[in-house]
């Protein structure tokens, strides 16, 4: 059966074959020419080591940036994907994972603190330092109040019923377990991830 190509399709197999055949008379392999192109995509980027911040798998990630620290040069995240040392993912990632650069990129990134005064129906941006000052006063005033030191038995519970706490599964162990402890030493009994880890 004779394959039907159009004349398009026959100038590309023509080409390819040429170059082919060429490399391989200059002593060139295809296969080990066309397995290098993916290093050739990486090649000038910097290697960053992290963790997907979607779930509590806590997969482990390379993220591949431009930009070689000169004052005129912007750092850029190009590529991301699966770490093949970490134990968790072995360099496989889900489709979550396998799309973080979008996220990375997305315009609709918070990436600065922002609040929203009493009676206001706009979000405006603040310095990190004013955003910690006033989580800090709004958790000292609320705790100053709610503290229960005994419920209504007389037992001593020190408990702080009225603030909760939110964390983050990209944290390491030794964060998570520092996180902990701040967040019981204060009394706060409503503790959760955002991973439900
Ligand atoms: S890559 Fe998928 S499975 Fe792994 S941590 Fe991210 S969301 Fe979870």
């Amino acid at each position: 059966m004779q394959p039907q190509l159009t004349r398009r399709q026959f100038f590309k197999v023509c080409a390819a074959g040429m170059g082919t055949s060429s490399l391989g008379v200059l002593g060139f392999a295809p296969n080990a020419a066309l397995a290098e192109v993916r290093e050739f995509k990486l090649a000038r980027t910097t290697e960053t080591r992290n963790t997907c911040p979607y779930c509590s798998v806590g997969c482990g990630l390379i993220m591949y940036s431009l930009g070689d620290g000169a004052k005129n040069a912007k750092a850029d995240i190009i590529h991301i994907e699966g770490d093949a040392d970490h134990p968790v993912n072995r360099g496989t990632l889900c489709p979550k994972g396998a799309a973080l650069l979008d996220f990375i990129h997305s315009p609709n990134r918070l990436k600065h603190p922002e609040v929203r005064e009493a009676g206001s129906s706009e979000w405006k941006r603040i310095p990190w330092d004013e955003a910690f000052e006033r989580i800090a006063r709004h958790m000292k005033d609320d705790r100053d109040r709610n503290f229960e030191s005994k419920n209504a038995g007389g037992v001593t519970v020190n408990r702080w019923l009225t603030t909760g706490v939110l964390a983050a599964s990209a944290s390491s162990n030794e964060t998570g377990y520092i996180t902990h402890k701040f967040v019981r030493s204060l009394g706060i009994l409503a503790f959760d991830n955002q991973a439900r880890v």
